[in-house]
């Protein structure tokens, strides 16, 4: 690890509108606290879903390769308005139709090779911290009652001095005071005191607490507050999510958390805040009537692998908005199979050698991502490097220490994109003593048995190629 760039790691930061310095709140530089709002598990996640939490693996895994120390929390957002429609229309309880929808959640990020969060916390399992939070909100003066429903006062919040509007520039000389907003979703020209508990109403069916207000259930904002806080502590350093998210939610979430604060305490919630930008699926907005929309099992049933999505929804820079289509994702079919073929090479040349990491392919990949996630320049800079090495490898120019060293700093790069062809490396023991007896049989010029062997691992999914190397073993 070269920690010794001129540039520092940087990021755009919605909160100031402009590409700032990354430094931690930690004094000693190292520990991180990120939050990214989690998926709300009502149905299957769709490609677009997974564009943000792809982007805040980048995030992370950057941040880990610079050496930082980082507590990544994602929340599971299992209570809110669409999930009650849905529990209603379905007739289970909330925790078997979330359960599932989680599950599959899960399993999905699997499947793109998300680094697993740290915390996953999920809403339900908050109710005590989310009720401390609202009291703390009517102690300081900003919430009041309204038939047991509790409401934030966005008047007097900015009666006491505080900006609400701090994402986003908000006309609020043309708000009409006073106006309440009970659902979780409103669009900006709606701005006004939105609900932090919502009194139980018959749809609500069996999802309900009991609180100091009567029974009822959580407003959204409110969860992913209490939860960052509960873990992260009142201040934190990242705060990640998509672009729809910056109003309300982000926005309300910041009214909450600093308007918690006892007076004399007031620190920013968050320190930067960085936003995803929205996808488009064969260039128009995905919907399902436009027969563009998909999910990840969709994909996943048209034959295409996690790597394949993940890599093209890497290969965008995440503060533009990406056209996803199939075309491109046999595009990255493509791209990957160049990579796989020039790091199989380099490890047939490199033999056993482990080395230090070559520097040159690692600088110039480091200072691409730190300047705010510049991918298109990281991965420019591989495929250069591929281009570069095929040439020096059919020239035979490349020496074996020369190799190794390459792909250690390949190695070091795929900590982040972790875009490698595993099923090469995770060839089973059966199957690599399927590979010795068959270089055995060729030793001992066998070759009927070598080739029955051969056919026995392409039975098994298996292709030998041998190379001057010693055989190689890969998915066929
Ligand atoms: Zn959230």
């Amino acid at each position: 690890m070269r920690a010794d760039f001129d540039m520092a790691l940087r990021f755009f930061n919605t909160l100031s509108r402009s590409v700032q310095d990354f430094v931690p709140l930690d004094p000693g530089g190292k520990r991180v606290g990120m939050y990214c709002c989690g998926p709300t598990v009502y149905d299957f996640g769709h490609i677009g879903n997974f564009r943000t939490f792809v982007f805040a693996d980048l995030v992370r895994r950057h941040l880990e390769f610079r050496g930082y120390q980082v507590t990544h929390v994602m929340n599971i957002t299992d209570v809110e308005d669409k999930i009650i429609r849905r529990v209603r229309e379905t007739g289970e309880t909330l925790a078997d139709y979330t359960g599932r929808y989680e599950s599959a959640f899960l399993a999905d990020c699997e499947t793109l090779r998300l680094r697993a969060p740290h915390h996953r916390p999920r809403a339900t399992d908050h109710i005590g911290p989310i009720i401390g939070l609202i009291r703390r909100l009517e102690a300081n003066g900003f919430a009041y009652v309204v038939d047991g429903s509790v409401y934030f006062s966005i008047d007097r919040y900015r009666g006491a001095g505080r900006c609400y509007g701090q994402l986003l520039n908000l006309d609020l000389e043309q708000l009409r005071t006073g106006e309440r907003v009970r659902n979780d979703e409103y669009a900006k020209e709606a701005v006004a005191d939105f609900a932090l508990w919502k009194a139980r109403s018959p749809e609500d069916g069996d999802v309900f607490w009991p609180s100091p207000w009567g029974e009822g259930r959580p407003g959204w904002h409110i969860e992913c507050s209490a939860m960052s806080m509960q873990l992260l502590g009142a201040s934190f350093d990242l705060h990640l999510g998509g672009e729809d998210l910056v109003f309300p939610h982000h926005e309300d979430e910041i009214a909450q958390s600093e308007g918690a604060a006892p007076e004399g305490e007031r620190r920013p919630f968050v320190k930067y805040w960085l936003h995803g930008a929205h996808l488009l699926v064969e260039g128009k907005k995905m919907s399902k009537s436009l027969g563009n929309f998909f999910t990840l099992r969709d994909l996943l049933e048209r034959g295409f692998s996690g790597r394949e999505i993940r890599y093209l929804l890497l290969s965008a820079h995440y503060r533009d908005s990406f056209n996803f289509t199939l075309d491109g994702l046999a595009g990255a079919r493509t791209a990957l199979g160049r990579i796989d073929e020039c790091v199989a090479r380099l490890r047939e040349t490199a033999g056993n050698t482990s080395d230090e990491p070559a520097t040159s392919l690692l600088d110039r990949f480091t200072e691409a991502l730190d300047d705010d996630l510049n991918v298109s320049a990281a991965w420019g800079c591989v495929f250069d490097w591929v281009r570069d090495l095929n040439r020096r490898l059919d020239a035979g120019a490349l020496s074996s220490a020369a190799a190794a060293a390459e792909l250690a700093a390949w190695q070091r790069i795929d900590t982040v994109f972790d875009v490698a062809n595993r099923s090469e490396a995770i060839a089973p023991p059966e199957i690599l003593a399927l590979v010795e007896e068959r270089q055995a049989a060729r030793k001992a010029r066998d070759f009927p048995q070598a080739d029955v062997l051969r056919k026995r691992l392409l039975d098994a999914g298996w292709l030998v190629e041998d190379t001057p190397k010693g055989p190689r073993v890969k998915r066929a």
